[in-house]
């Protein structure tokens, strides 16, 4: 299967590091875990949005668009990076954040106040209410605004992750590594859709368990199914099977979205203080948790070798300082 990629910038820092964790391995007694850099993607911090950025923004300026429009919570990730990618290409950014301005600005509210990006709060609206007051804005300045859904996940955002499995698919044939399992935090679902769907394209036939940082379980399944359908269609692939590779796990959901526990800072320490590994308070973190609880569990064998996919997120820490002290 070749896919007929869209016009894509080169925005991340690829490939991303693909590296053993030698003594998270030991300390663990399980499979060999192994992790890939997505953290180190570029963009003001890093992170798996980058990479759908590529996607999003090189068809943003294919439409002739001069302003990037998204949304996400105060601390999202995908709304920092797409405040430098806008920064970097010359483009406006406005972004649509949840809920009240806090009282304290850090973390990713900070770096987007840097990169120059447009501030609204949803107040007690719902964002959907929200967004196309910003986009009417926009257009009476005069500019042609490009709207980015949630998280960048859509079947450009996606196509992002397909490649990424490309990338994957090369540094494990040169490292001579096989890899039996892939844990990856899954949320608005366009890197487990584009990862689902990339691993049929490249033939990888390792399981990928999106854990859910925010959905139950069957609701994930079937939008990331759903998403990577398309997103096979969008890259004139047809009708490829993909809903049966589609893996998701809930058993992790804690006090909910952004609510870190014990669970979370306990992962976030191991890994800092065994590799020096910053993980983030609400993806990472918990994505990690799931990971040493499964291999705890038993739920892989000695020889059996995980990939744990690093999404970014650590420039969120500062905004959760005292949750994780
Ligand atoms: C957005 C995000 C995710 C989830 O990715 P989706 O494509 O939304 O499922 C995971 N980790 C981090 C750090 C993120 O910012």
């Amino acid at each position: 299967m070749k896919p007929n990629y869209p016009s894509r910038l080169p925005i991340a820092h690829l490939p991303t590091p693909l590296e053993k964790l030698e003594r998270l391995t030991r300390h663990l007694g399980g499979p060999d875990i192994y992790i890939k850099r997505d953290d180190q993607t570029g963009l003001a911090g890093g992170g798996n949005k980058t990479r759908k950025l590529e996607f999003l923004v090189a068809d943003a300026l294919k439409h002739g668009c001069d302003h990037l429009i998204t949304t996400g919570a105060a601390q999202s990730n995908h709304c920092r990076q797409t405040a430098a990618a806008a920064a970097k290409y010359g483009l406006g950014c406005s972004l649509v954040l949840c809920g009240q301005m806090p009282d304290t600005v850090t973390g990713n509210l900070l770096l987007n106040h840097l990169l120059g990006a447009h501030l609204y709060w949803t107040g007690e609206r719902d964002r959907s209410q929200v967004i196309p007051e910003v986009v009417a804005e926009v257009e009476t300045m005069g500019r042609k605004p490009y709207l980015i859904p949630l998280g960048g996940s859509n079947v450009w955002g996606a196509t992002g992750y397909v490649l990424a499995m490309e990338e994957l698919a090369t540094q494990l044939s040169r490292a001579n590594v096989n890899i039996d399992f892939v844990i990856v935090g899954s949320s608005s679902g366009g890197t487990q859709a584009g990862m689902v769907l990339g691993a049929r394209v490249v033939g990888f036939h390792g399981r990928i368990i999106g854990i859910s940082i925010d959905h139950p379980a069957e609701e994930l399944q079937m939008h990331v199914a759903a998403l990577a359908t398309a997103t096979a269609t969008h890259l004139g692939l047809g009708t490829t099977a993909v809903a049966d590779l589609v893996d998701v796990n809930d058993d992790y959901l804690g006090g909910g979205y952004a609510v870190v526990g014990e669970a979370e800072r306990e992962a976030i320490r191991m890994v800092a203080q065994l590799e020096g590994i910053l993980l983030d308070p609400v993806y990472t973190g918990r994505a990690m948790a799931g990971l040493i609880d499964l291999i705890r569990w038993g739920a892989f064998t000695r020889g059996q070798s995980v990939l744990f996919w690093h999404t970014g997120g650590t420039a969120a820490l500062p905004a959760f300082a005292d949750k994780l002290l």
